[in-house]
């Protein structure tokens, strides 16, 4: 088997023109510059506050909306050279909300077998064969194939809109905040429906999420993004048992529970950055405790270190101790490495 990643994203970008009365039309960058991969069978989380560029992302990948550039690779192939409708055989999605995803006038079975009716090539037999196997699969009793979505739990419908989902089967499912809207215990079900359909089926999980904890238990990888840019990305354990970008430390530092992370817990104060304004150099630097000169003008590179990605400048292998800000001057790094002292 190729070692080539199932999916790879390239630089990609995303940048809406806003435009305003008497004035120069501004951009809006959702996404500025992404790149990652993830491997068959593997969950990379994506976590960052509202306004990060996850959404876009998930757009994006979904062929909702067209990048501005960069590309986008599905086991080599690129995105915008294949049909829309090859594409969205092997890239999926489930949602926040499955209710709004599902047609409330029609009943489950026929909502499940719905993209293959679609597809076409099958008979009506073969279709809803593999829709009442799909329905098993997830957990929704035989009994409920004639029900409406409203008739369904929360839980059921988020079932529901997984079996609809892996009905074409996807290679890559984007799982977009898919149990934030249910309660805790149902949560847990879902998950785990997740993380055996994904041993099952060998799937790739793009996993967006603002839950840590539910992060810790899921990802392989992780991509923490800010204003549509990484500031770190690597395997889960690196990133919660010692996370190198100060941003990653401050979204990780109100929960001791999820992390072996030491020093100081800079929790995150101020307010995300105006997406029309963002600012020059790093875009992190008007909420950053070490912010420097050289923050403000260039946008720091993702720099290798203790095994995962990190974009800041502290990581600079030239960095001189007096180039940090006066006000922190017990920053230490090791190899580059952020050290318990940050
Ligand atoms: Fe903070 Fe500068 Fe690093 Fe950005 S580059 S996270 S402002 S130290």
């Amino acid at each position: 088997m190729s070692n080539a990643p199932l999916l790879e994203v390239k630089d990609l970008r995303k940048y809406y023109e806003v435009k305003s009365f008497l004035k120069a039309p501004k951009a809006v960058k959702a996404l500025d510059g992404v790149s990652f991969s993830l491997a068959r069978g593997k969950t990379l989380a994506v976590v960052g506050e509202s306004g990060c560029g996850k959404s876009t992302l998930a757009k994006t990948l979904m062929l909702i909306e067209e990048p501005t550039s960069g590309e986008v690779f599905l086991e080599g192939k690129a995105m915008s050279a294949l049909p829309a409708a090859d594409w969205r055989k092997s890239v999926q999605m489930i949602f926040q909300d499955p209710y709004s995803s599902l047609n409330p006038r029609k009943k489950a079975l026929d909502i499940i077998a719905e993209p293959l009716v679609i597809a076409g090539g099958l008979s009506k037999d073969e279709i809803y064969d593999r829709a009442r196997k799909m329905m098993q699969k997830v957990g929704l009793r035989p009994e409920f194939e004639q029900r409406y979505p409203h008739m369904f739990s929360g839980g059921q419908r988020q079932r529901l809109g997984i079996a609809r989902a892996l009905m074409l089967q996807p290679k890559v499912l984007i799982c977009d905040e898919p149990v934030s809207a249910l309660d805790v215990s149902i949560q847990a079900q879902v998950l785990n429906l997740l993380m055996d359909l994904q041993d099952e089926f060998q799937l790739s999980y793009l996993f967006i999420s603002h839950d840590l904890s539910i992060v810790r238990h899921i990802a392989d990888d992780v991509l923490v993004m800010y204003l549509g840019q990484i500031m770190e990305k690597g395997p889960r354990d690196r990133v919660f048992a010692n996370p190198q970008h100060p941003y990653t430390r401050a979204l990780l530092a109100s929960h001791p529970d999820l992390t072996a992370m030491k020093g100081p817990r800079a929790t995150l104060e101020g307010e995300l950055p105006s997406p029309l304004n963002p600012p020059l150099g790093c875009p992190f630097q008007g909420r950053c405790p070490y912010v420097m000169l050289v923050c403000r003008d260039i946008r720091p590179p993702l720099y290798e270190v203790d095994g995962r990605r990190s974009a800041c400048h502290l990581h600079a292998p030239d960095l001189k101790a007096g180039e940090a800000s006066g006000s922190k001057p017990e920053i230490a790094r090791r190899d580059g490495i952020l050290t318990a002292s940050l």
